[in-house]
């Protein structure tokens, strides 16, 4: 097994055990695990939801055009409830990182950072040198109250009080708590660090000036919604889907094919247009 998949089941499992062992005694331990991991999967699938299908693929690439009050529901949902994370600067730090990929400029990750500087720079990125935000959706009331440092304490704060109550007690919610934060960084660790280091994964575009990678197994591909998948992405940021073979997994497209049978979003022209070279018949979507 990959050193990224081992660590990502260490995480999860050594998680379910913290859980177990802090649960209170009227719980006991097998509900302390079916609710740590109640609480994982729903932070799991909306950060996925929030970050890789809307933000990534909904507003940062334009690929694709969701209902506006559906956008702006899963931001309010995901940052209330789910991990905090700021939709403007996201956004920004996402398109400076395909301008200036590994490259000065990216502030995600130089080519030259190793694991513990680029796990450092999960949480405190590089300053972002311009402002790539001009979006009307970022700029509208409720991308602008989800951006607020304030609106983030309060909520986060909010949210920590539910999940105190729910738990019964304070050190069963802070296990859960920062539990699913260290499942998070590890997430973020797949997209910044092992996908973009030449070591891990296979490349389909060989030529590209970036460090851009594929990680296909089942593990980081679910956990990352599919951003795992980055040299393809890199290669072409507007395509839709990230898989560029049927024979390459791909959870994150099932959502959005799932949301779109639900009628949450259609495809935009940029994100429906598979070039020549990426071998797949029809986009299936
Ligand atoms: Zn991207």
């Amino acid at each position: 097994m990959k050193i990224y998949s081992l660590t990502g089941y260490l995480v999860i499992f050594s998680y379910l055990v913290a859980c177990m062992y802090s649960a209170p005694a009227q719980l006991g331990p097998w509900t302390g695990i079916v609710m740590g991991g109640a609480y994982l999967i729903f932070c799991w699938f909306m950060g996925g939801l929030y970050l890789a299908d809307v933000l990534h693929l909904g507003i940062a690439h334009r690929s694709l055009d969701y209902k506006k009050w559906f956008i702006k529901a899963v931001t309010v949902v995901n940052n209330t409830f789910a991990i905090y994370v700021d939709p403007i600067a996201w956004v920004n730090r996402h398109r400076l990182h395909h301008k200036n990929s590994d490259h000065d400029g990216d502030p995600n990750k130089l080519s030259g950072d190793g694991f513990w500087r680029t796990m450092y720079l999960c949480v405190m990125p590089y300053q972002c040198i311009e402002s790539l935000t001009t979006d009307k959706i970022l700029h509208s009331r409720t991308f602008r109250v989800a951006a607020n440092p304030i609106f983030a304490i309060v909520v986060q704060a909010l949210s920590f009080y539910l999940l105190w109550k729910l738990a019964g007690s304070l050190k069963f919610a802070l296990v859960m708590w920062f539990g699913t934060r260290i499942f998070a960084l590890w997430v973020n660790m797949i997209q910044n660090y092992w996908t973009h280091t030449r070591d891990f994964g296979y490349r389909r575009y060989y030529d590209d000036d970036d460090n851009a990678m594929n990680i296909g197994e089942w593990l980081p591909v679910t956990s990352t919604f599919s951003a795992c998948l980055q040299n393809n992405h890199h290669h072409y940021p507007g395509l839709l889907r990230l898989s560029h073979e049927e024979s390459e997994y791909d959870f994150g497209f099932l959502t959005v094919k799932t949301m779109k049978a639900l009628g949450l979003v259609k495809a935009t022209a940029r994100g429906e247009t598979i070039p020549e070279d990426v071998p797949l018949q029809a986009l299936g979507f």
